[in-house]
């Protein structure tokens, strides 16, 4: 076994259930021997979440709402608490009204546009903050991504413009936080089967054409963007920062 996060460290945020990218992230790391510290949003979520850091062998399991300033305050107190280093975060957390995803983009309401923003963008920079201080070595910060960001996706809209900004913060937080030998990057998934794949209309339109059309000709698994993961996180990864690394059959570079 090559055990690439021996000796590490990892929080992820937003492990909702068996399906969610964060627990294909989580499992990963517990397979390269990463000690995990997970996060879950509310009591909705918790009796799930314990049964699954449990199965993962998690030390800790912290509730963290990152609309609550109070709920990161915690995260950040409990993590300089522990007194050990942190040495990888996995941010994979998005939320957007289920009506914004589907009507025009030019109808999204302003709460509807500062809410996925301030969840999906905004936590990651708040995030950055409160784990900063105890990446005393160095680390790996990412997060997750997608093409919506980039291109027009049908029924992305507001998220895409989320992940826009997501995108450019990498970006920053990259560039600020090098010189603490912290990278910074963003894995852009393909589109999986998730709770909040759910949210988007007509998803499995989506999934049936980069089957027919992405150059590897199959959907993205989830197990291929948690091993991206691991590199960003390991010591393989070490020369990379501020980038978006593209986990998506390489459907990117089709033009359509
Ligand atoms: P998921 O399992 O639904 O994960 C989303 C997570 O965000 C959930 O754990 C959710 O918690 C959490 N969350 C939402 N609002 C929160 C808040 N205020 N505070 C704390 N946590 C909050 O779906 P997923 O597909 O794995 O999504 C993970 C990330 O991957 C997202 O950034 C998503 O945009 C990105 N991504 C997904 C795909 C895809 O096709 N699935 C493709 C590219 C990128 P609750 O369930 O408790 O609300």
């Amino acid at each position: 076994m090559s055990q690439l996060l021996k000796d590490k460290t990892a929080l992820v945020l937003g492990l909702a259930n068996r399906w969610s990218l964060a627990y294909s992230i989580a499992r990963a790391f517990r397979r390269e021997g990463a000690q995990l510290i997970l996060t879950y949003q509310g009591e909705r979520q918790k009796d799930t979440v314990e049964e699954l850091a449990r199965e993962l062998t998690a030390s800790r399991l912290i509730s963290c709402d990152v609309t609550q300033e109070h709920d990161i305050q915690h995260l950040s107190e409990i993590l300089r608490g522990e007194g050990d280093k942190l040495d990888a975060v996995v941010h994979s957390i998005a939320f957007a009204n289920k009506e914004d995803l589907a009507r025009p983009f030019y109808e999204t309401s302003r709460e509807g546009f500062l809410l996925a923003q301030e969840v999906s963008c905004y936590s990651l920079v708040a995030v950055a903050r409160a784990v900063a201080p105890v990446m005393t070595e160095g680390g790996a910060i990412m997060t997750l991504s997608y093409l919506g960001s980039q291109r027009v996706m049908t029924n992305y809209n507001v998220m895409g413009v989320a992940k826009a900004a997501l995108e450019a913060s990498v970006r920053y937080l990259a560039s600020e936080l090098g010189s603490q030998n912290i990278r910074v990057n963003a894995i852009s998934a393909g589109p999986v089967k998730t709770a909040s794949a759910r949210g988007i209309k007509d998803f499995s339109k989506i999934l049936d054409r980069v089957t027919e059309t992405a150059p590897l000709r199959r959907p993205t698994d989830p197990e291929e963007v948690a091993d991206s993961a691991v590199f960003l996180a390991s010591h393989l990864g070490r020369g990379v920062t501020g980038n978006i690394l593209y986990v998506d059959s390489g459907y990117q570079i089709m033009g359509f």
